[in-house]
């Protein structure tokens, strides 16, 4: 951990452009644009902050292990890492969506040994033996609505948000398992060693929160 710096590890792709606009708000500006740039690094408004942009699950382990003090990372990622390795003090209420599962509209998910696609295999694994299923998780990257229509998995644990992602290509959502949003996580050590700054930072980012209009749940 660098004592002078304050690092805010950021999650690359679709939670930044609403992620920044927030970090404006709570006063912090990144020195140059991010969104074109193949910098990962950046320096900031503020003399000692730096920001850094990665994969969201990459954020959870540069928070837990001190790299960073600071990371913006989407529940699901916070999840599926599965530590208590760091503290989650903000919900910056945005990217909002659940994870549910989905199968192929009207199919029935009795079979004695389920095959479940995800990439979210712990998430999964976790929710199938809270239930008590037998199941086989096979792990996907990305496009999992694709495993169904394959028939290479019975169903699947995604992302939802609209349905319409899942409805095109004739699947239905089925259980919920978790509502997801964007999450501030902070290191334990950090917590303590920059309290004030790091205590600072979370009161600008809250308010900035508190007064964003009220979306949709
Ligand atoms: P939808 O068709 O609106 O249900 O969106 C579902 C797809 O969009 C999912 O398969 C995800 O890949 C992506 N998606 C939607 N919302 C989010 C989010 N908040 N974070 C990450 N991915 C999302």
């Amino acid at each position: 951990m660098n004592p002078q710096k304050l690092v805010i590890a950021l999650t690359k792709g679709r939670i930044l452009d609403e992620v920044l606009p927030l970090l404006e708000k709570a006063g912090v500006v990144p020195s140059e644009t991010i969104g074109n740039s193949r910098k990962l690094l950046f320096n900031s408004n503020l003399p000692d902050v730096q920001l850094m942009v990665i994969r969201g699950s990459d954020v959870c382990t540069y928070v837990e292990l001190g790299s960073a003090d600071i990371g913006i990372a989407g529940k699901d990622m916070i999840l599926e890492y599965g530590s208590q390795g760091f503290y989650e003090p903000v919900d910056l209420r945005i990217a909002r969506c659940r994870l549910m599962t989905a199968a192929p509209t009207g199919a029935s998910l009795d079979s004695p040994r389920l095959r479940v696609a995800s990439k979210f295999v712990n998430i999964a694994k976790q929710y199938f033996a809270r239930l008590g299923r037998q199941v086989d998780i096979i792990k996907l990257n990305g496009a999992l609505e694709l495993a169904p229509l394959m028939g290479l998995a019975d169903c699947i644990v995604d992302i939802v948000d609209t349905g319409n992602t899942l409805r095109a290509h004739g699947l239905e959502p089925r259980d919920f398992i978790a509502e997801i949003s964007t999450r501030v996580i902070v290191n334990r050590a950090a917590m303590k060693i920059k309290h004030e700054r790091v205590q600072s930072l979370l009161q600008r980012l809250q308010a900035a929160v508190d007064a964003m209009p009220a979306v949709k749940v």
